[in-house]
């Protein structure tokens, strides 16, 4: 056998296997579309009639993509702390790509005295590395502020869309809607099959303002934004005020990059990667949402671009508001 044939016959084997790999992907990506519709249609959600309301809330941006005035470290990663009269609950706990100690997050948390005692609780909106403090915390399912440890986070109660763990922490696993505060709630979570991530469960924050309705606050809207205004709509008998967070809009560029390309256009999304989100599919969102005559839109820029800000900027123009670490989103 010449090398001629025998290169040819490796790049022909090469091929055929990337070409079953995809295939497997392809089956794998429209069973499990099909699963998370079936797991929609099955759910059977009751109004959250005792969730109370808070006169104030105060959203924080600890981690994102865009930083404030002051010495912040910005990231593709998303973490909010939301204060209510009675609670304060740290909403995931960003990326720390290189794994940092102290990471972004608790470098950004020391540079607003904020800390972790004051914390009621942790909320992971969905298992991604951006949510979670960054990729070796996602593989062990579990959690961190920081890289390399688990800081103690002593009595704090943790609530989490898939089994997960923390040394010292027993984290209760959210189904359905569930109660976490007077006035805060979790409004369950909602299944989603990625192409590329697989599986994925992700819960969303509902607050209720007094005077004013729902303010909804969302990690990487995996779950799409026509079901998390759904299920808002069914939980409760209250206008939807506003929505803060990811919503996952990467259409003209990606603010993760590896190996030059711009991961979060086609991973993440939904949709298969040669069916990047686009401009009509953001319109038809921002359609649903004017809908809801919110008077608070803030949309993160950690999975979405500059061109889908600037869109929900031009749909919003008076509801519109930055997401920038360090700059808290009153209510
Ligand atoms: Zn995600
Ligand atoms: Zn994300």
């Amino acid at each position: 056998m010449s090398i001629a044939s025998i290169l040819i016959a490796t790049i022909l084997v090469g091929a055929a296997l990337l070409a079953i790999g995809m295939l497997a992907l392809v089956v794998r990506f429209h069973l499990g579309r099909w699963r998370a519709e079936r797991h929609w249609a099955e759910a059977r959600v009751e109004p959250l009639a005792d969730l109370g309301t808070t006169t104030r809330l105060e959203v924080l941006p600890l981690s994102d993509w865009h930083v404030g005035d002051g010495d912040f470290d910005g990231e593709a990663g998303v973490a909010y702390l939301v204060r209510t009269d009675s609670a304060t609950v740290l909403f995931d706990l960003g990326l720390n790509e290189r794994q940092a100690d102290p990471s972004p997050l608790l470098r950004n948390m020391q540079t607003l005295g904020v800390t972790q005692d004051e914390l009621d609780a942790v909320v992971i909106s969905h298992m991604h590395p951006d949510h979670v403090g960054g990729m070796p915390w996602s593989r062990r399912r579990t959690f961190s502020l920081t890289g390399g440890r688990q800081p103690s986070l002593g009595t704090t109660a943790a609530y989490v869309p898939e089994p997960m763990t923390y040394p010292g922490l027993q984290p209760r696993t959210v189904e359905g809607p569930v109660r976490i505060a007077e006035g805060l709630a979790s409004i369950g979570a909602i299944s989603a099959q990625l192409f590329f991530f697989g599986w994925t469960r992700e819960q969303a924050l509902a607050v209720h303002v007094e005077g004013k309705g729902i303010v909804l606050i969302v990690g990487c809207g995996h779950q799409t934004v026509s079901k998390v205004v759904a299920r808002a709509r069914t939980l409760f008998d209250a206008p939807i005020h506003g929505i803060i967070g990811g919503l996952h809009y990467p259409v003209t560029d990606g603010r993760f990059r590896a190996l030059g390309i711009p991961v979060q256009r086609f991973v993440g999304t939904g949709k298969p990667p040669w069916r990047p989100v686009t401009v009509g599919e953001v319109e038809q969102d921002i359609d649903l949402l004017r809908s809801c005559e919110p008077k608070v839109v803030a949309l993160s820029p950690h999975d979405s671009c500059d061109a889908s800000i600037a869109q929900f900027r031009d749909a919003f123009p008076t509801a519109y508001r930055d997401v920038r670490v360090g700059e808290s989103i009153l209510i």
